[in-house]
């Protein structure tokens, strides 16, 4: 669950660090991994955090320490990584278009595992390992074909999405890469998509991955592991949606292993840091126009895109308590683009000057941020044992400049 006004004192924060400001909470970031531990208690399983789903390198430093690998899907994931002190030899590495440089680089971490995306990378693996006179460990992410009943942009386990090898050419796929010399085929691996609330897809993907590795074991390919990518989705909305039954999922997945002697590898990000943080901001201008109401505020799509890429709901909550009447409200950005929303006809009561707390914003919100419009990237801030603590700085304008070449 997100945190509420009570407990944390954003006012404070928001005077301190400025607005908008993203503020995380180590507590929960705990608690969350706990529940992980907890429902998957008899397999042990190897929780590789999704990096991208928050890469600042206090969320990932704090989940190294809690024993976590990662879940990485660049080279710059793998170098936060290893800067955050986290292990390589724990960390996977997924996506569609792993570059030369960025295999190279892998390799020479001594990353746990290639999650190999189609035949062409088997190929590029292979042919990196061979010159740099590695064996590189990979397995092979299976395109199960199951619709993860998930928003189209978040939804990758069918056939037509452009992740994984379909699973009707991947025995074909596993018996080349265990015949290249310098590949290692250690694991099978698979992610459906992204928050997803009922977890029945992913229970039927690890079935039907399961029955692919009984086939490849027939065949005299053993595997050492399998990994079911993550997925597991978090509540935006209480007033319409559940909390998912992680318990019940490690279930069915412990009956499905129980047989096996493969070790469990898991990659949740969303569902690791989402109800973790918030994002503050400050309303600006209370417009009205045609008789609608809008609220102004001073974060916008390039610090949370979700509304935008989406259509996603966060709830949004008033901290400052002054008796103002409840409007209808659409709530935006000042980003010049009609996306540029974090809530349409919402029923709140607020108006200028006062601080709103947007809601499950720990995740998919600071990593996906951009300079969009030049607006400086917003500061992170991490609550460790009662005390705030700055973890990324507010970005200042005269750096961002810098960065350009200049026009003289
Ligand atoms: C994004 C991603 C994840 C994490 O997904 P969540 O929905 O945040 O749990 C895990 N594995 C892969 C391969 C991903 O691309």
């Amino acid at each position: 669950m997100s945190q509420t006004s009570d407990q944390i004192p954003y006012e404070a924060l928001a005077e301190r660090f400025g607005t908008p400001l993203y503020v995380y909470n180590a507590d929960e970031l705990t608690r969350a991994h706990e529940r992980y531990r907890q429902a998957f208690a008899g397999l042990d399983p190897l929780i590789c955090y999704a990096v991208k789903a928050n890469s600042n390198l206090s969320i990932l430093r704090h989940f190294a320490q809690l024993g976590c690998g990662f879940d990485i899907v660049s080279g710059g994931e793998l170098a936060r990584v290893i800067a955050a002190g986290g292990d390589p030899a724990k960390t996977v590495f997924s996506g569609v278009g792993k570059s030369r440089d960025e295999i190279r680089d892998a390799l020479e971490a001594g990353i746990k595992c290639f999650n190999i995306e189609s035949l062409p990378e088997i190929d590029r693996i292979e042919a990196i390992a061979a010159i740099s006179g590695h064996i590189a460990p990979v397995s092979l992410r299976i395109n199960p074909n199951i619709n993860a009943q998930t928003h189209p942009y978040i939804s990758t386990g069918l056939r037509d999405n452009k992740f994984g090898i379909a699973i009707d050419q991947a025995e074909e796929a596993y018996r080349y890469a265990a015949s290249r010399p310098h590949l290692r085929v250690v694991g099978i691996d698979c992610h459906i998509g992204s928050q997803l609330l009922d977890l029945s897809p992913l229970e039927e993907a690890c079935a039907r991955i399961l029955e692919l590795a009984d086939r490849l074991e027939a065949a005299g390919i053993r595997l050492e592991h399998i990994d079911l990518g993550g997925g597991i989705g978090i509540v935006y909305d209480e007033n319409s949606e559940r909390e998912p039954d992680l318990t019940a999922y490690a279930q069915t997945v412990s009956r499905l292993l129980s047989s096996r002697s493969l070790k469990l590898l898991l990659e949740p990000g969303r569902s690791l840091c989402g109800n973790a943080g918030v994002l503050l901001t400050r309303v600006e201008y209370h417009k009205r126009h045609h008789g609608k109401n809008f609220l102004i505020v001073d974060a916008a799509m390039n610090d949370l895109m979700r509304p935008a890429l989406y259509q996603a709901y966060h709830r949004i909550e008033t901290l400052t308590r002054r008796g103002q009447p409840e409007i209808t409200a659409d709530i935006v950005g000042p980003v010049c683009e009609s996306s540029d929303f974090f809530a349409k006809e919402r029923t709140i009561a607020a108006t200028e000057g006062d601080l709103l707390l947007i809601h499950s914003a720990g995740a998919y919100a600071s990593s996906m941020a951009s300079n969009y419009n030049t607006r400086p990237r917003a500061a992170e801030v991490l609550i460790e044992n009662g005390q705030a603590r700055l973890i990324r700085h507010r970005e200042n304008i005269k750096a961002m400049l810098a960065a350009e070449l200049p026009c003289l």
